[in-house]
């Protein structure tokens, strides 16, 4: 499928170290269109080298960064969100190229992410800090927020563009300076996003991506080095429990975004169409690739027929296509690993007597990684299919029959990220709301991400808020300050 960028210099080939495009040391790597395997760019390899070129210039950049005025701060940020929407279309092009969401997703992506970085220029003005009473006459206690230092992240392919933003927004609003690695599968979002910060005039060492296959490797650097004070990670669980693990020798600030396993309940005295609507949203987003995607629907036995009934309609209605295509409502998975997950499971599961309803396997014509919308019905929490991220568009429906037996069931995960439910009485409302085990609940509602609220998950879901009026406390420390001799 064709496409021009309208900016062809938004399309970059190598990482972005201390202001400038960096040249290749290292050799390049691929970046292929999920949509039909076709070469999008060459990108050159970051080496150790450049990484560390790149801490450094985190860190004297930071020494300026923290003393530059708040409403200076917040003026870039806004210069950059606008830079973005200005370029929202060629942002989606390159978004939809190397990650393969229909471009209507992506354009949305880039909207998304840029109302982070405007929801943080103006948290940065208000960074504030106390004046407490003191338990002597004598001394006045003042509390301080400053920036906590250089910041590394590395992030995901699957939104390429926001996850980014949602850290480097609240890092740099609150003074600090940031560094990313982003996915090897996804860096041109991220290079495209650097372009912008150069143009809208942010300091050189600020903002810098470090793009490459070598990721241990990169990964070392960033969550081990003395001088960076923060690491910030969105991506698997089992990733990010070893990066954790190796930030624990300098004892750095950790933010973790890590994997879910999003119950969606369906009560009995659910509205069953809001229901079907909220749950194709939760669920086949992103062709079921992100980390609040439904993963496990529990149905109510007494509407269960009825809402399946429902459930297929809209579900066979989904049009499958490359992202580039204007019908595109479900884009191809990222590669042939995510397609043979989803096989792995779904064979799991009919081995176990689990039903298959719809879809089920690939769509060979439009290509290896086009996975059909599928429906799987007769269920067991002790499936695979409902114990692990599925991350594609299959829904897994199991019954239940009251309501303690199904907050049984959704909390039956070491992982608590979001959920959804659906219920109209008010009562029940509040008592599964409270009950559930998650960072993150949508109630009659299946989309519940935006920037002006706290995403986040407990148990093994991770540490730490982005997003909403808390987020730029994660990138903040405190300093107490005791006057005495009053
Ligand atoms: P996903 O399953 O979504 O790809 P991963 O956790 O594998 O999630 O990847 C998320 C990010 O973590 C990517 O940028 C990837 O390159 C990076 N990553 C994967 N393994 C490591 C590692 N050992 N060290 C550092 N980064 C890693």
């Amino acid at each position: 499928m064709s496409y021009t960028l309208q900016d062809q210099a938004l399309l970059k080939h190598s990482s972005f170290i201390q202001g400038q495009f960096s040249p290749a040391f290292a050799g390049h790597f691929a970046v292929h269109n999920p949509a039909d395997g076709s070469l999008v760019a060459l990108v050159a390899q970051v080496d150790s080298s450049q990484v560390q070129q790149a801490i450094h210039a985190a860190d004297q950049a930071f020494a300026l960064w923290r003393e530059t005025p708040a409403a200076q701060r917040a003026a870039l940020l806004r210069r950059w969100q606008a830079l973005m929407l200005q370029h929202q279309q060629d942002l989606a092009i390159l978004l939809t190229l190397e990650q393969g969401k229909s471009l209507q997703e992506a354009t949305a992506e880039i909207a998304y992410g840029a109302s982070y970085v405007s929801w943080f220029a103006d948290e940065a003005l208000r960074m504030n800090g106390a004046v407490l009473p003191a338990l002597q006459s004598s001394q006045q206690i003042l509390v301080l927020k400053e920036p906590v230092g250089v910041v590394s992240a590395i992030t995901p392919w699957n939104f390429p563009n926001a996850m980014i933003l949602r850290k480097a927004a609240a890092a740099l609003a609150a003074g600090c300076s940031f560094i990313v690695k982003p996915s090897e599968l996804t860096p041109l979002s991220a290079l495209a996003l650097a372009e912008l910060a150069q143009r809208a005039g942010l300091p050189s060492g600020v903002f810098q991506v470090l793009v490459g296959t070598q990721a241990a490797m990169i990964g070392q650097h960033l969550t081990s080095d003395e001088r960076i004070a923060k690491f910030s990670f969105t991506g698997s669980t089992a990733v990010g429990k070893l990066l954790l693990a190796q930030c624990a020798s300098t004892v750095k600030k950790v933010s973790m975004e890590l994997g879910g396993n999003a119950p969606f309940i369906v009560f009995d005295d659910a509205d069953l169409d809001a229901a079907v609507k909220g749950l194709m949203a939760a669920k086949f987003r992103n062709s079921g690739q992100t980390c609040v995607c439904v993963n496990r629907v529990l149905v109510h036995s007494a509407v269960y027929e009825s809402f399946l009934a429902k459930l297929v309609k809209a579900t066979a209605a989904l049009v499958l296509a490359p992202g580039l295509d204007p019908n595109c409502q479900l884009g191809p998975l990222i590669n042939q690993a995510a397609v043979d997950k989803v096989h792995r499971l779904l064979d799991d599961a009919l081995e176990q007597g689990a039903e298959l309803l719809l879809g089920g396997t690939i769509d060979a014509d439009l290509g290896p990684l086009f996975f059909q919308p599928t429906i799987l019905a007769d269920v067991t929490p002790d499936m695979a299919v409902s114990q692990q991220e599925i991350f594609g568009p299959v829904l897994a429906l199991t019954v239940f029959d009251t309501e303690q037996e199904a907050i049984e069931l959704a909390n039956n995960s070491p992982t608590g990220l979001a959920g959804y439910f659906y219920s109209q009485s008010v009562a029940r409302v509040f008592r599964v709301a409270k009950a559930l085990q998650l960072g993150m609940v949508g109630v009659n509602e299946g989309l519940i991400s935006n920037a002006a609220a706290p995403f986040g998950g407990v148990k093994e879901s991770g540490l730490g808020r982005e997003g909403s009026v808390y987020g730029l406390d994660d990138y903040c420390e405190l300093k107490y300050l005791c006057l005495g001799g009053l």
